[in-house]
């Protein structure tokens, strides 16, 4: 009986040797990255001290492992992150884990009410941390560390359901006239959030991408148990953010209430490990959840925000029931940073800047934007060397993932999905960075706050640059 034993022991360790080998595995934890009360929010036009904590702010981390590869999968609660901040939390992760820094995504949600995690350098391709910054890196490695600590068996599938409904194109076409002057005494040809509701209202200037895509992994069948309990669902949608939060909070706006509201219909509260819910922004930076078309009503703190959030995860969990599952899944990444330009700032517009300086105090109050763009303005003139555009794309099986560091319009993500070598793809944006934002040429042209200096960072042509970039990489992950 004894020999028995041994010999049954032996042969399951070859099996399960040999299917760790060719059997995907998976892993996810949440590392808290709140910070203190008294730092300062960003998101608008002026910081503000946090007062208050309404829900905590997470790192959320998935890593997969297909045997050969690892590869790691992290959003934060954050507004946006500096280069620098992936830079050090990948060699971390590295140091840690073995992970390659070029097989680790790491992105923000781009919640408006979290603490800068941006730094003091805006125009800058490297900085020196700061204290919250370090505190950060160090949570995101911790969190991939604590995933590849839950790796098990795994299975995967990628859905995507439509839910059209919460999202608007907020740059819009007025009537003749209607367009306000912008800072730099110029009138554009669209108007970023326009009065909703408003008669002068012609028609958006661009789409909106309705679908949540995701990457769905659960525990692998056994003999007592024919479907896995969730380990996972890595989504992607494209809205910017929802707001409406209470005064001097921290929270991770809709982000965090989906992945409550998803954690709660998708899994058992006994689950342990526990399900880890993620909501990655897509490509959003000109559709937001305002419906211009009417006047907008009031509604309390965190309502809208919740309201959006549990909507999606229900359609969601309820596409999750129509999947089709596998055990395998190849897994690949590509790094690579871009020699883009900063925007430039011509003679004109320092002259722009030196005749609004001349003018405060005297005729502008504090919170015009007109010195707030001469300030930044200034630093832009004065921005480091080189960008060092990061762009990754990492495959997941038949999947593809292509990033971005800057609040991407959502054409450029319809056009990755497009042209992307793999069918079942989506942009995941502000990766590895944040670079401002990113209209396309046609919009530059329509002009607009997404196209001022200050708020745009990079050159004109630097959506084009990015999405033939991502376009090759992914090419490059084929077969
Ligand atoms: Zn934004």
């Amino acid at each position: 009986m004894m020999r028995f034993i041994a010999t049954w022991v032996l042969f399951s360790c070859f099996l399960s040797n040999q299917s760790l080998y060719a059997q995907l595995r998976a892993g996810a934890a949440t590392s808290n990255i709140t910070p203190e009360l008294g730092a300062e929010v960003v998101g608008g036009f002026l910081p503000f001290p946090a007062t208050h904590v309404h829900d905590e702010l997470h790192a959320r981390c998935l890593v997969l492992d297909d045997g050969n590869t690892k590869i790691a999968l992290v959003v934060c609660d954050l507004l946006g992150l500096h280069r620098s901040l992936s830079v050090e939390a990948r060699r971390l992760i590295e140091e840690s884990s073995g992970i390659p820094a070029s097989h680790v995504m790491i992105s923000a949600t781009h919640t408006h009410s979290a603490a800068t995690a941006l730094g003091p350098k805006r125009y800058s391709s490297d900085e020196t941390l700061t204290d919250y910054q370090r505190f950060v890196a160090r949570r995101i490695a911790d969190g991939v560390k604590r995933a590849v600590n839950l790796l098990r068996p795994a299975e995967i599938a990628f859905g995507q359901v439509d839910v059209p409904e919460h999202l608007f194109n907020r740059r819009w076409f007025m009537k003749e006239g209607k367009v306000p002057v912008n800072p730099f005494g110029k009138i554009d040809k669209v108007k970023m959030n326009p009065p909703a509701g408003s008669a002068d209202l012609i028609e958006p200037a661009g789409e909106t991408d309705p679908t949540v895509s995701f990457i769905a992994l659960r525990e692998a069948r056994t003999e007592e148990k024919q479907e896995g309990d969730l380990i996972s669902i890595f989504s992607a949608y494209s809205l910017h953010y929802v707001g409406g939060v209470g005064d001097g909070a921290i929270s991770a706006d809709y982000y965090g209430y989906y992945c409550d509201a998803l954690k709660r219909l998708v899994s058992s509260v006994e689950s342990d490990p526990t399900f880890v819910a993620i909501m990655a922004n897509g490509t959003s930076g000109d559709v937001n959840n305002i419906n211009f078309a009417q006047p907008r009503g009031r509604k309390l703190p965190y309502e809208q925000m919740r309201y959006v959030a549990e909507d999606v995860a229900v359609k969601v969990s309820t596409a999750i029931t129509k999947l089709t599952w596998q055990s395998e899944a190849k897994l690949a990444a590509a790094y690579r940073e871009l020699d883009l330009k900063w925007r430039v700032v011509d003679e004109a517009l320092m002259s722009w800047v030196q005749e609004t300086e001349a003018k405060v105090p005297a005729t502008l109050g504090k919170n015009e934007l007109g010195p707030i763009y001469a300030a930044r303005i200034k630093r832009l003139a004065a921005a480091s060397p080189e960008t060092k555009t990061p762009v990754q794309v990492l495959r997941i099986g038949d999947i593809c993932i292509g990033t971005s560091p800057c609040e991407t319009f959502t054409e450029t993500g319809l056009e990755f999905k497009q042209r992307c070598a793999f069918k079942q793809s989506f942009m995941v944006e502000l990766a590895h960075g944040y670079y401002g934002y990113l209209p396309t040429p046609r919009h530059f042209d329509l002009g607009g706050y997404e196209t001022w200096p200050g708020t745009n960072y990079l050159e004109p042509q630097a959506s084009v640059k990015i999405s033939d970039a991502l376009i090759e990489l992914s090419q490059s992950l084929r077969d």
